[in-house]
């Protein structure tokens, strides 16, 4: 097998994916990810329109693949009270099984993949040598695509491994009757769950909570009655909703620690660059768009044209001009929705001035690329 590459990329999730197909279009790229394809991910699989023209630039085309479109949102706080209103922008309801593996076999025609960790990095002049954990390559262009949290964060000693952080996810696709066009987020102590439905007519129930709150509590089932169900609206769901796998997936350790978009001459994409909060429902987005980005700003530096540190400076910017905003207002969003007080009074506000939420939602998406 070749050795050498322009790019590689360390992670085959929806950024590492996305970056696979724009630059193996003119440029010889390898693609590392220790999983095989299809597989489930953690995720709450609503995916944001604004990046629909751009797939389909791709020739990916989500109308075809799902007829899931969230357009209403229902909005509960811990004590049940509820809002709705419609979503600004709305999106589809897709799972992560479906959607990575369509990018993943387009990606295949012209990149090339291994299944394999990605352990190291290093550069020396001009060409980075990339360690798997069973190889060796060459390339002019490292790119992370490895998501929240991964060895080579940890190997490179990044800031935000510093932090252990108070986040653990939890998802299960269910059988279950709901409207189609439905996103339900309901609130419940030390987190908020999101309930919606994917291609297949699964809905998906995907919550993030503290340790705190559910160190308590024995496991996921456990955790379950006596923490979600608390809110009448989970409780409802809870009981009529039947698991269509044997366990949950779970992740632990979700850290929303600023993050920087470039470190060691490495471009990072996703995740890696930084994580939105989940009730903003627009991670996929802002991965699949940092790999746009960074295909912008590094085609001139593989052309010859700029300097490596000309093009990732020019990627670290847009990467800023374009996410740092949403990201600043997920923090302020989760601040306070896991404040009792501060929820009951923003909701109050909100249900005197209704037209105020989506607004707010607006301000954590951007305009369709
Ligand atoms: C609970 C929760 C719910 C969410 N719900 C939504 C939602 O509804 N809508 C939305 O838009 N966003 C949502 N998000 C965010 C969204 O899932 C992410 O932003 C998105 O998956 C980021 O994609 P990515 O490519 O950066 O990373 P990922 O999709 O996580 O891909 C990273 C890849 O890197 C691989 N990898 C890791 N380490 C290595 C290594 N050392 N070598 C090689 N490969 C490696 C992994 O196997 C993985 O395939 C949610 C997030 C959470 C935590």
């Amino acid at each position: 097998m070749d050795k050498e590459y322009d790019i590689i990329i360390a992670g085959g999730g929806l950024s590492g994916l996305t970056a696979a197909i724009l630059f193996s279009k003119n440029y010889k790229v390898l693609c590392i990810d220790p999983d095989s394809y299809p597989r489930h991910k953690m995720c709450g699989e609503y995916l944001s329109n604004e990046v629909m023209d751009f797939l389909r630039t791709l020739d990916i085309d989500l109308d075809q693949e799902t007829s899931i479109n969230l357009e209403q949102l229902n909005f509960t706080t811990t004590d049940s009270k509820q809002i709705k209103c419609n979503l600004p922008q709305g999106g589809k309801g897709i799972s992560r099984y479906h959607l990575d593996h369509l990018l993943f076999k387009k990606a295949c025609l012209k990149a090339t993949f291994i299944e394999d960790k990605v352990l190291d990095s290093n550069i020396n002049k001009d060409t980075f040598t990339v360690t798997t954990s069973r190889d060796q390559f060459t390339c002019k262009q490292f790119i992370m695509a490895t998501g929240k949290r991964s060895i080579l964060d940890k190997k490179l000693e990044r800031d935000f491994m510093k932090y252990k952080s108070p986040w653990l996810a939890v998802k299960m696709h269910y059988q279950y009757d709901m409207p189609d066009n439905l996103v339900e987020l309901h609130n419940f102590k030390g987190g908020y769950a999101g309930i919606s439905k994917v291609e297949n007519g699964h809905v998906n129930l995907c919550y993030l909570a503290s340790y705190k709150s559910f160190k308590e509590h024995k496991n996921v089932a456990d955790f379950n009655t006596a923490v979600l169900s608390k809110n009448k609206h989970l409780a409802s769901f809870l009981d009529n909703a039947t698991p269509v796998w044997e366990q949950p997936i779970t992740i632990s350790q979700i850290s929303f620690e600023k993050k920087l978009a470039v470190e060691r001459h490495i471009l990072m994409l996703g995740d890696t660059a930084g994580l939105i909060h989940p009730l903003c429902g627009n991670g996929m987005a802002m991965a699949i768009h940092s790999a746009q980005i960074a295909f912008k700003s590094l085609e001139p530096f593989l052309r010859n044209q700029i300097s490596r540190d000309q093009s990732l400076s020019d990627y670290s910017q847009e990467w800023n001009k374009t996410f740092s905003k949403r990201l600043w207002i997920g923090r302020l969003l989760q601040g306070i929705l896991l404040n009792k007080t501060y929820t009951s009074l923003g909701l109050w506000f909100l249900s005197k001035l209704p037209f105020l939420l989506p607004i707010i939602i607006k301000k954590t998406h951007g305009k369709p690329i």
